[in-house]
């Protein structure tokens, strides 16, 4: 019997199903996958409830539900003052992983290279493996994890089709500059290539750093996929709604494969995400200003436990480098961690191709309750140096 395909080969579990099993196993803290341990706001679950008990659980349409898509347009207008369709332009997803799974699948044929930031988000390596694709990292280096724009150009090939971006950056927490993105364009214009741009963190962005979707530049708008969720937004990480917004030929590729993916992406959820979008400005400031502090909390504690930490400008993490306190290796220190004094924390080389980059880095989630970073810095400052 044949169990498994040539397909997912090499992919393993992936490294946050396994970090936070072990986090369940030995009663760990987790700050290791990211997802935030209060509830999003509770209109917004009275939506989905109403939802629920008022019908909405039928199909919905393939781009998924009118109200939400239109939502999506009035978020891309209200925040970067891009122009999409509602009917042609955006399609909803079950989450962003659908939408990057269904972007590479209806646009990436075999031997097509894609160019990805290192240290990359995992469900990319692996949808690129099953896409056929042959990826081409461009490597992020502390401290600041700058993009080095002279590999990126030298990473283009002739069989490059695209650029699979992510900003703000999950594990490093930096943000592409105007500057970057300014050279990111050139060359996706240049070489024809299609960018997917996968901005889940946009609004999660601190000390005043603004997020910049690549579609805003100049000559970029008909050659991107903007990709995002409001699972990171609205701290509802579980209900798997993302969408991607982009020119009628690129998301009609998307389409094309995520009606044979899902087909469409449930219901009920739809309209409350809608009501969400239509927030007010106050919403997205606290919530930034409410990260920003539990970043600094997490930051301050880790830099005292004697690690070097790379505070970020965006998202739910924080990287540190190991070796200050003697450490070498990120999925050793990761795998000794739980046991030894109950915190969960990921090692960023399973995300590189050049693992020894990633090796001495480990990222923590900040999207926890203050008091629960306060412990877990208290157990954390209980590691044995000798280890
Ligand atoms: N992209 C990045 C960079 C992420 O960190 C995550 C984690 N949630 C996702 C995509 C997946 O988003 P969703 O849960 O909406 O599928
Ligand atoms: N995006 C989150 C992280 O990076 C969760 C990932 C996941 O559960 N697939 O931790």
């Amino acid at each position: 019997m044949k169990t498994s395909s040539a397909r997912i080969a090499g992919l393993g579990t992936t490294i946050f199903a396994e970090m936070s099993a072990e986090a369940v196993r030995t009663g760990s803290i987790n700050l290791g996958q990211g997802f935030p341990d209060t509830d999003g706001p509770s209109a917004v679950v009275e939506r989905a409830v109403d939802a629920l008990r008022g019908g909405r659980n039928q199909y919905a349409p393939g781009s998924g539900v009118p109200e939400l898509r239109r939502a999506i347009a009035a978020h891309q207008l209200r925040f970067y003052g891009l122009s999409v369709d509602p009917d042609t332009e955006v399609a909803v997803t079950t989450g962003a992983t659908e939408a990057v799974a269904a972007a590479l699948l209806g646009l990436i044929d075999e031997g097509d290279e894609v160019i990805v930031l290192e240290p990359y988000y995992d469900s990319y390596v692996a949808m690129l493996q099953m896409a056929g694709a042959v990826r081409r990292p461009v490597t992020l280096r502390a401290p600041d994890f700058r993009l080095p724009v002279e590999e990126l150009r030298a990473a283009v090939s002739p069989r490059t089709t695209a650029v699979l971006l992510n900003s703000p950056h999950n594990p490093t927490g930096s943000v592409l500059t105007h500057e970057e993105l300014e050279a990111i364009a050139e060359i996706a214009i240049e070489h024809d290539l299609v960018v997917i741009s996968d901005e889940v963190y946009e609004h999660l962005t601190f000390d005043g750093v603004a997020h910049i979707p690549i579609a805003t530049l100049p000559g970029m708008a008909e050659r991107t996929l903007t990709i995002s969720s409001g699972g990171k937004t609205f701290s509802f990480t579980g209900w798997k709604i993302g969408w991607a917004t982009g020119p009628a030929e690129l998301i009609n590729a998307l389409l094309g494969s995520k009606q044979f993916l899902t087909y469409t992406s449930g219901s009920p959820l739809q309209p409350a995400i809608a009501h969400a979008l239509g927030s007010d400005d106050d919403f997205f400031a606290s919530l930034r200003a409410q990260l920003q502090a539990q970043r600094d909390l997490l930051c301050d504690g880790l830099a005292r436990i004697g690690l070097e930490v790379f505070v970020p400008a965006g998202t739910y993490f924080a990287t540190t480098d190991i070796r200050p306190l003697g450490f070498e290796d990120g999925v050793d220190f990761c795998r000794m961690l739980p046991e030894r004094v109950g915190v969960v924390a990921i090692p960023h080389q399973v995300f590189y191709d050049h693992v020894e980059v990633g090796r001495p880095l480990v990222r923590w989630a900040f999207c926890k309750r203050p008091e629960v970073l306060m412990e877990a810095l208290d157990r954390l400052a209980t590691l044995p140096p000798d280890l």
